[in-house]
């Protein structure tokens, strides 16, 4: 080994800037003094804590060299080396460099992302058994204390010189794990493996895959041989199944032929919570326990569940969102369930997409990756089209579930009681007295989007945000759902004093109106306002199921894959939020809206009908979807994308900015639009669009807008961005303004 006091660490810290930080290799302490083992060597991929400013900071190893710009004398030291082997698996390394370069994201800040909080805490990545040891730092502060604070941490240090490395339950007799704690974040003391044992020899077992009586149809059974034919190499299956045609039985049974005794697989979903029966599925099904990643855990579960994945011990990862950064080792297949769903995409902070990443991943590991959906992203299907993805259909229901059958209510042509047609609540009654349960959709929450006053025509409105206030029932007041401001509820107008009218529905006042025309049925209603806690969508799921709701009313929650034997109609109140918006995917977002609840529909042995309420029944795209399908919808779609030079015929990047003066926000992007001129303005193949307002032009207070940035295909815009955003940074930010970069947004606001 070279001499490590020559070495340069290139640190990725969690830091917003778009750089890593330089160190040199830690400073040797005489370890025999003390009984600690030898330090962990320097290499790429693990944790470090250096000294950052006037603090200490935990940052991960990114790369080893030998020169630095700066003059080695300006060098600090790095405190010490945490991991004895490198965190992630080497396709996962890299696709986190690899990340941070496609995103142009602060590449600490993709580290972080990556890391459960227990390991940004200082937690060791090793499975337990572990013991704690002091750590260097430790050791040069029971030698030459620096003051005499926190006495019971410096008994802790003491202890532990005295008797050498302890475990967590032998410290738990005379500390308190908060002061065990304390010490880790203070980098006095450390996990360790008790035994010498390096982390991860998994089992050399293939976890079966219970049998059962489900016989696969030829679709499915095709579509696993594809899958399982072009084994452990990098191909890309765009699984299209209509809702309810047993795509996680194709998932079970690929998996299952291609982990083998070693493999693993990672199983990407857009939101556990919501969609508890996949997990089980999977739980039910195989006989190794996957592992389950995702926020909602405790952050010691979650560590757990990340130590299982890189030991390799899980064989099965069930993740959402950031599990596709999860350390696997033996990575055999992928899967993308709901490939098309938005939550894909991290909406704040480092916007990747889980998707699109899990893509790169597989080619990198060389590995098959399937992604599953009844209504495929416009831009997976172009790629099935062009022949980089290969397309397999699951085209019906098995056994006796057919597809719903969709009918449009012309709303202009029939008397409507607070939001339901006659037809509709019709239908209702007759599915109902069929002793099937309905579903009933309106994606707004609480009891009315608007307040209005019929005299004066004044509207409530936000202070914060330009946004109108939603009325809220339960608890009663007006609130923004931009900001989260809240008042009390007026019920007179602010400008002329007369009365005022809720105006439109939400979900609570769906709720009321099914209570009045259908008394003695009980209505269960699914938003963010009623299943706050992971434990109240249990509880409320657990309801329908048991078929204790009849009629379940509720927002874009219900489209995720729940299925519900009994629901017999699914009644879509409002077609037309999605028609007429400006941007460029609501079309798009819209049929997968519509497609999914109705696919809640039918899922059993009684026949399903789905009813979309609509003013503009004549709507081109609205009546390709009904009467042709999402496959023909989707045809169109693309052509019109084409035509107008959108995803995926072109490549966007948004730059959105906010500030409380709307002058210095103007400035800021006009200056940063300046910049791109030269290599912009069509020449390059990359054009600046904007500034322009955002759809929501004022939000808590601070003033929004973004430029567009739009070129002809990846390259061009990755080049582009590659030379224009360092000047953007290096422009004189004016105070209190924020920017954020968006590579391949969901949407251009
Ligand atoms: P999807 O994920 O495509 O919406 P699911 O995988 O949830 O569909 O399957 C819907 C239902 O059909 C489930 O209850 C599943 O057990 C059942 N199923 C799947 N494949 C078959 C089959 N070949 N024969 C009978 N039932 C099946
Ligand atoms: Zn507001």
């Amino acid at each position: 080994m070279e001499n490590s006091d020559s070495l340069i660490l290139q640190v990725a810290i969690d830091t917003p800037l778009r750089r890593v930080f330089d160190y040199l290799a830690p400073k040797h302490v005489a370890a025999a003094s003390t009984g600690a083992a030898e330090s962990p060597r320097p290499q790429p991929g693990v944790r470090v804590r250096v000294p950052f400013g006037r603090s200490t900071k935990l940052g991960v190893v990114v790369a080893i060299t030998d020169r630095s710009v700066l003059p080695r004398a300006k060098l600090k030291h790095v405190h010490e080396i945490i991991d004895r082997e490198p965190l992630f698996d080497p396709v996962g390394f890299e696709l986190l460099r690899w990340a941070a370069d496609y995103y142009h994201h602060p590449i600490g800040e993709v580290f972080a992302a990556a890391l459960p909080v227990a390991l940004r805490a200082g937690r060791s990545a090793q499975e337990h058994p572990v013991v704690w040891e002091t750590t260097s730092l430790g050791i040069a502060e029971t030698a030459s204390p620096s003051d005499r604070r926190a006495p019971q941490q410096r008994a802790l240090l003491a202890h532990l010189s005295v008797n050498g490395p302890r475990t967590t339950a032998e410290l738990a007799v005379e500390f308190d794990p908060a002061i065990v704690r304390a010490a880790v974040v203070r980098g006095w003391i450390r996990e360790r493996p008790a035994t010498a044992l390096a982390a991860g020899a998994p089992p050399g077992i293939a976890p079966v895959l219970r049998s059962s009586s489900i016989e696969l149809t030829d679709a499915q059974r095709l579509a696993v041989d594809t899958i399982v034919e072009s084994g452990r190499r990098f191909a890309v299956h765009l699984l299209h199944g209509v809702t309810g045609s047993g795509k996680t039985e194709v998932y079970l049974r690929a998996i299952a032929a291609l982990i083998g005794e070693r493999g693993q697989a990672l199983v990407l979903v857009p939101e556990i919570s919501l969609t508890p029966q996949l997990v089980e599925r999977f739980r039910d099904r195989f006989d190794s326990a996957p592992a389950i990643l995702h926020s909602g855990l405790a952050s010691s579960e979650r560590l757990e569940a990340w130590r299982r994945a890189r030991s390799g011990e899980a064989r099965i990862v069930i993740g959402t969102r950031s599990a596709v950064f999860a350390p696997l080792p033996r990575l055999a297949l992928i899967v993308v369930d709901e490939e098309h769903d938005p939550s894909y995409k991290q909406h704040e902070g480092f916007r990747y997409s889980a998707r699109d990443l899990a893509v790169v991943r597989a080619r990198r590991a060389d590995v098959g990756i399937v992604l599953g959906s009844a209504t495929p992203s416009l831009e997976s299907l172009e790629n099935a089209t062009q022949g980089r993805y290969c397309k397999l259909t699951l085209p019906e229901r098995p056994g006796v579930a057919r597809a719903a059958r969709m009918h449009l209510v012309d709303l202009r042509r029939h008397a409507v009681d607070h939001g339901f047609s006659q037809p509709a609540i019709a239908a209702i009654s007759t599915h109902l007295a069929a002793g099937a349960q309905v579903i009933v959709f309106q994606n707004r929450r609480g009891y009315a989007p608007t307040v209005y006053c019929a005299a004066c025509g004044w509207v409530a409105t936000c202070t914060h945000c330009d946004a109108r206030l939603t009325l809220h029932r339960h608890p009663a007041g007006l609130r923004c759902h931009h900001c989260g401001a809240q008042r009390a509820p007026a019920s007179h107008c602010e400008a002329c004093g007369r009365d005022l009218h809720p105006v439109g529905h939400g979900t609570e006042r769906i709720e009321e109106t099914l209570a009045r025309l259908f008394p003695g049925q009980a209505v269960a209603r699914l938003d963010r306002d009623t299943v706050a806690t992971r434990g109240a969508i249990d509880a409320l799921l657990a309801r329908v199921r048991r078929g204790d709701a009849r009629i379940l009313v509720g927002t874009q929650m219900l489209t995720k894959g729940h299925d519900f034997p009994e629901i017999g109609l699914v009644v879509i109140l409002d077609a037309d939020q999605g028609l007429f918006a400006t941007d460029f995917r609501a079309a798009e977002r819209l049929a997968q809206t519509i497609i999914q609840v109705a696919g809640r529909a039918g899922r059993g042995a009684r026949p399903g009908e789905v009813l979309i309420q609509t003013e503009f029944p004549d709507h081109p795209l609205l009546r390709l979807l009904i009467d042709a399908g999402y496959e023909a919808f989707a045809t169109q779609a693309l052509a019109e994308r084409r035509e107008a030079r959108w995803p995926p015929y072109a490549r966007l990047a948004l730059l959105r900015a906010d500030a409380k003066d709307p002058a210095r926000l103007d400035a800021f992007l006009h200056a940063a639009a300046r910049l791109g001129q030269p290599a912009a303005g069509g020449a390059g193949g990359v054009n600046l669009l904007g500034p322009a307002n955002a759809l929501i032009a004022r939000r808590a207070d601070r003033h929004r807008a973004h430029l567009l940035i739009e070129a002809e295909n990846r390259s061009t815009l990755q080049r582009f961005l590659g030379e224009w955003l360092p000047r953007v940074e290096n422009l004189p930010a004016p105070h209190g303004l924020r920017w954020s970069l968006d590579v391949d947004p969901l949407e251009v606001d």
